[in-house]
This record gives structure tokens, C-alpha cells and sequence, in this order.
């Protein structure tokens, strides 16, 4: 079975029918076992096709891509995703990347785009094939310090996809979210 990133792993309800060998598939679930969140994102906004999505936001010419969720029983907030910290460019170049020590931008909510409800659920969708990371065995820096091998090599995922589905009105967006890491 295909394992998620670790920053997943606690907050995942795996989709058996859908999670293949390259693609891990889950509903987001809090710890307290509820299943519906405000969803928070670094504010850009791209409007095609008569719908709206979320993506990269440029605040100050500094360039952000942050999904965070609320628990909307316990309000515990999780980090879905940043792109300075999650999948190839995020976790396996953090060594040269700069852009962590950037202030977090503070996050917008989302509303869904039918009936103006904050309240969403989540499911994600995290793209990753064994044979690409791993190309050599192993992913070491410059120092020779191993990033990736065996035991943790999901981390560096090359691409994450969101679906959501308002809990108030059923509104759902399959490709809310797709974003790739490298
Ligand atoms: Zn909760
Ligand atoms: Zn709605």
C-alpha cells in the first residue's frame, strides 16, 4: 500500500478503491474525526472557465502556495500544503531554498463559489512514482547527506491534487486545486 507524505499520514482516510501504486488518494479527517473544515489558502485566485480556483500567490514579489484547513468541531488547523516545505521542490531542494525564511502570508478563506459557505471537505490526491524519485536508490545533497531513500521517499511527490465538496450546498470542484512541485 501506498504510503503518504508524513505530514499526511495522521489526518488521512485512505480511498482503498481509488489509491494506486503512483497515486495516494484520501479524505482529510481531523484527529477529532470530523470531516469538514474551512479551507485557507495563500490568497491568489485564478477565474477560468466560469469557475474559480486557488493558486500560486505573488505578495510583495514573493511567491506563495499554502492550503491549510480548520476543523470545523474542534478548530485544530492542518497544513495540507506549502510549496517551500512539501513534495520535490519543498522537501527534497529545501537545503537552497531561501524562501522559507519569508514571513507566512496571513491565509484568506475560502467561500464556495454556488452559496457562499465556508464549510467544505477535502480530499486530496498525491501523485508519485517510485522508479522517478528514487531514480538511483537514494536522493543525498551536496554534501552527500541522504534527503530520500527507501523509508521516506513519498516526500518528495511531484504532484497534489484537491477536490472539494461544499457540505452546505453539495457544490463540488474536482480540480480545485492541482499543483505541481517540481
Ligand atoms: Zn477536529
Ligand atoms: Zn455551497
Amino acid at each position: 500500500m501506498l504510503n503518504p507524505p508524513k505530514h499526511l499520514a495522521d489526518i488521512s482516510k485512505i480511498n482503498i478503491d481509488r489509491t494506486t501504486d503512483t497515486s495516494f488518494i484520501a479524505d482529510i479527517v481531523c484527529i477529532c474525526g470530523n470531516l469538514e473544515f474551512c479551507l485557507m489558502h495563500s490568497g491568489g485566485i485564478l477565474e477560468q472557465n466560469g469557475g474559480i480556483y486557488p493558486v500560486t500567490a505573488e505578495i510583495d514579489g514573493i511567491f506563495f502556495m499554502i492550503l491549510s484547513v480548520k476543523c470545523s468541531n474542534c478548530g485544530k488547523s492542518h497544513l495540507i500544503f506549502d510549496r517551500d516545505y512539501h513534495g520535490w521542490d519543498g522537501f527534497v531542494c529545501a537545503h537552497e531554498n531561501k524562501y522559507r525564511q519569508n514571513p507566512r502570508p496571513e491565509l484568506v478563506l475560502w467561500s464556495c463559489v454556488k452559496c457562499n459557505s465556508s464549510y467544505h471537505k477535502l480530499t486530496v490526491c498525491v501523485s508519485m512514482e517510485k522508479e522517478m524519485i528514487l531514480e538511483d536508490g537514494i536522493v543525498t545533497d551536496k554534501d552527500g547527506s541522504v534527503i530520500l531513500d527507501d523509508s521516506n521517499w513519498q516526500e518528495g511527490f511531484d504532484w497534489i491534487v484537491m477536490e472539494i465538496t461544499c457540505t452546505k450546498c453539495d457544490h463540488e470542484t474536482d480540480d480545485w486545486l492541482s499543483y505541481e512541485t517540481m
